[in-house]
């Protein structure tokens, strides 16, 4: 069995890589164990949801944008010129009840820590349609984020479909609704999930149109989406509605399935429970950090200062223990 590590940080997301700029400043040596590309029905690549966005316009200090594995790759970089190690694998499970924190590998071997990191992020979830992810990733026009992408020149004054009828469909809709012409609602049900607050946002808007009952079931158009088509959930009648920007709001799932059985407190939709005002888990030495437990903020600056914390915190804890 090698020597153990001192931080292994798992996730290679903003969260991750600040987390490693900061351990490896701080000469703790961290290693970084960054995933492998696979595809379930989105891609899911090493770098996070960012390998899937095309343009970053709101991360401080690239007052032109920058496209997301662009931004990804400059991270990784700044994280192995401070001597970051990187180790291309995924984790599949994990033992916390010794004095060691163990993981397993999907190369099989078991690497020992005295402190870990979690940073394994949250995949968006799609509707499942080819070519809502052929869009989605070649910057057609479909995204799963309107405060990451609503504001591109691309959508301004169009028309433009939120997928989704709970508390993140409606606040995408009002978000989009400042720059698209209308935005259309598209829900599966005749009522939403959403808080009441939320509702009556959308609901009493101007430029808000709500489409019940309506299933996307195609996104039409060749390199940019130029309509959706809808089956009716109830009558099962078909239509097609014109849109030049479609975004899917029907949740995330948190990449915390290696954790079952390691003690790790989740909460019921899977993602990790921090104590207040730090980045511990209730396992010592066991830290998180970005969207892995995170169902609010989600977005790549928050995930990064996440990240900072765990360094911060897990330096402190090597320290004191
Ligand atoms: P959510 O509450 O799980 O809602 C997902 C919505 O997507 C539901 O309306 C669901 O329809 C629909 N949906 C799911 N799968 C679908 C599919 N395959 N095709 C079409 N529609 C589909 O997720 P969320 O809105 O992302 O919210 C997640 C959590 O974060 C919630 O607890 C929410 O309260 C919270 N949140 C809070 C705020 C805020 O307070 N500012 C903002 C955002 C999120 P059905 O209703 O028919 O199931």
């Amino acid at each position: 069995m090698p020597e153990p590590e001192q931080c292994v940080i798992i996730g290679s997301g903003p969260a991750g890589w600040t987390a490693a700029i900061y351990a490896a400043r701080a000469n703790i040596n961290p290693l970084c164990i960054i995933g492998v590309p696979r595809s379930d029905p989105a891609p899911v690549l090493p770098g996070g949801q960012l390998m899937l966005t095309t343009d970053v316009e709101n991360y401080p200090g690239f007052p032109e944008g920058i496209s997301g594995p662009e931004m990804m790759a400059m991270f990784q970089k700044q994280a192995e010129r401070f001597g970051t190690r990187i180790l291309g694998e995924d984790v599949v499970s994990c033992d916390f009840s010794g004095s060691m924190h163990r993981l397993t590998t999907s190369s099989g071997s078991v690497i020992e820590s005295k402190a870990v990191i979690i940073a394994t992020g949250a995949t968006a979830n799609w509707i499942g349609l080819d070519n809502e992810l052929r869009l989605a990733t070649s910057g057609g026009g479909v995204s799963a984020c309107a405060v990451c992408d609503g504001a591109l020149p691309m959508f301004r004054d169009q028309p433009l479909g939120v997928v989704g009828g709970g508390d993140s469909a409606m606040e995408e809709a009002s978000y989009l609704a400042k720059f698209g012409s209308t935005v259309h609602i598209i829900h599966r049900r005749d009522e939403f999930r959403a808080s009441k607050a939320m509702q009556d946002r959308v609901l009493n808007a101007e430029n808000i149109e709500v489409h019940w009952n309506k299933q996307v079931i195609d996104v039409l158009g060749e390199t940019r989406i130029e309509a959706v088509a809808l089956e009716d959930t109830v009558t099962g009648e078909r239509s097609t509605l014109d849109l030049t920007g479609l975004f899917v709001a029907i949740g995330h799932t948190p990449a915390s399935g290696f954790l079952e059985g390691s003690g790790v407190e989740l909460d019921a939709k899977g993602y990790i429970e921090l104590r207040s005002r730090d980045s511990a888990t209730n396992i010592p030495g066991v830290f998180a950090a970005g969207d892995v437990a995170d169902q609010i903020y989600r977005q790549a600056i928050t995930a990064a200062g996440m990240g900072c914390q765990a360094a911060l915190d897990l330096e402190r804890y090597l320290h004191e223990a």
